[in-house]
């Protein structure tokens, strides 16, 4: 067995909705990468204690659940600072794609680049994460758009969970573009469908399946359509839905059992109903609103009064949130969106857990669940979302191991 304590924290379980679930002068036991046991250091019972391979006195400092990004494209080639450019100089997204810009951009720069490359330019943006004390970290596919960079992208992913200290959840996001060798949408669907998608499954190459849901993108059928063939595979499903207009893409998430809705600035109130009943996450996302200077917001406090857990994610991607601070997204959703601290401390934690299907495992302390979580140089777990972005990680303990330790 083995057994190693952590003493003397201030411990946000985020066990329950609705609060930090603080414990003062807390201990955690771990074992066996579980967690073994949490409560107030001195209700540590005997047996606990002795035979521990090792204490580490936190001497007051905040232990949260390891952070999770619920929702990333970090697994691109190249950038798009050119068209950041472009923009500040006035031209609108229109001119922008038939300049070349635009997603297709990326598609291009990502099917030209070698599996090595693809690798190494995920693997900064990973990093960048997993030194903020990012645990477990969601990577989408869908800069392919054709079977072999799609399943390149997704072994990409599941080869950076292999090689870093971090649970990586892989996304098949096959509707995001219509690729242009396609005459239309129905015909990339097709391919989707017959093509790609039994591919994806039979590799095992991801967890869930996604789509982005717009008029410039699919329609409410060809969602449904994609949605109902990856759940014959045994794949859960996420949703790109609301972003830019109301279309009812939160109702579409939950008729089809979604894990999440994400973005929504855009959601109905038939939408956020239909979430409720079913039990579907909104993810939100406020790089992408920050970054494309949106000014309607998700109806943040109908998802309060409805009860929808709400998580927060980078949306690392490069047209529209080149971010890996998942910590300044925290302050983002204060400043932009008005979520309290703890509401956004548990939209990466507890609520982001849920948006992958995998609370069961993760996102909050309590005994039995994987030992990740991070030991902060700060006394009050508000400070996370009060500072822009600042890195203030202690400890990083992921699946039970210290992955990160600046304490002596
Ligand atoms: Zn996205």
């Amino acid at each position: 067995v083995t057994r190693e304590i952590w003493e003397h924290a201030r411990i946000a379980t985020m066990q329950a909705s609705g609060s930090y679930g603080l414990i003062e002068d807390a201990s955690i036991v771990t074992e066996n990468r579980m967690i073994a046991w949490v409560g107030a250091s001195a209700a540590l019972p005997a047996d606990m204690s002795v035979g521990a391979n090792q204490a580490h006195d936190c001497a007051g400092r905040c232990i949260t659940p390891g952070l999770i990004d619920s929702h990333t494209h970090l697994a691109y080639a190249s950038n798009r600072a050119h068209e950041f450019e472009m923009r500040l100089a006035g031209m609108d997204y229109a001119e922008i794609a038939r300049q070349g810009g635009g997603i297709l951009s990326t598609v291009r720069a990502t099917r030209a680049a070698t599996e090595p490359d693809l690798f190494a330019a995920a693997q900064r943006r990973l990093s960048a994460l997993l030194d903020e004390g990012v645990t477990t970290a969601e990577i989408k596919s869908g800069y392919g758009l054709d079977r072999e960079t799609e399943l390149r992208q997704l072994r990409v992913a599941r080869e950076l969970g292999r090689r870093n200290p971090i649970t990586i959840h892989a996304t098949y996001l096959g509707l995001h573009a219509v690729p242009p060798e396609f005459p239309d949408a129905n015909a990339y669907v097709d391919f989707v469908v017959s093509d790609v998608l039994p591919a994806v499954a039979a590799e095992g190459l991801a967890d869930t399946a996604d789509a982005f849901c717009d008029p410039i993108a699919f329609s409410p059928a060809q969602t449904t359509r994609f949605f109902t063939a990856a759940k014959a595979l045994g794949l859960r499903v996420k949703l790109h839905a609301d972003q830019r207009m109301p279309g009812g893409g939160g109702a579409l998430a939950a008729r089809n059992l979604a894990l999440s809705a994400d973005h929504l600035e855009y959601a109905q109130p038939s939408d956020l109903q239909a979430m409720a009943c079913a039990g579907t996450v909104a993810v939100l996302l406020p790089g992408a609103f920050y970054y494309l200077r949106e000014t309607t917001r998700p109806p943040i406090a109908a998802l309060r009064d409805l009860g929808i857990p709400i998580a927060l994610a980078t949306d690392c991607n490069p047209g529209t949130s080149p971010t890996t601070s998942l910590l300044l997204m925290l302050n983002m959703a204060c400043t932009l969106f008005d979520l309290s601290p703890q509401e956004a401390l548990a939209g990466v934690t507890r609520n982001a857990a849920r948006a992958l299907g995998i609370q069961a495992q993760t996102g909050t302390i309590e005994i039995g669940k994987r030992a990740d979580f991070v030991v902060w140089n700060v006394e009050d777990p508000a400070e996370l979302a009060y500072a822009m972005g600042a890195s203030s990680c202690a400890q990083i303990v992921q699946n039970g191991l210290l992955v990160k330790n600046t304490l002596a």
